[in-house]
């Protein structure tokens, strides 16, 4: 799933929402369209390592192969 980040032009609210294809997204907190969109993060990775646990996402490979999440599966993100 296609998970974008944006910041409102508005409101300067920071949000992450699920784009369907062809959707312009709304800001949540204002409504506005005008919408800065920040890179994709893939989802949610590293919210499920706690202290102790493995974090093995090594952030430069990482962010170059989720360039591709956008198409819905990324092998390398961890989604799903
Ligand atoms: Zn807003």
């Amino acid at each position: 799933m296609p998970i974008y980040e944006y910041t409102c032009n508005s409101c300067k609210k920071e949000f992450e929402i699920l784009v369907l294809g062809g959707d312009t997204p709304a800001c949540p907190g204002c409504d506005s369209k005008e919408l800065s969109r920040l890179l994709s993060r893939c989802g949610f990775i590293s919210k499920s390592t706690g202290p102790g646990g493995e974090s093995q996402v090594t952030a430069s490979s990482a962010s170059s192969a989720c360039g591709s999440c956008s198409a819905g599966s990324c092998a390398s993100c961890g989604v799903g």
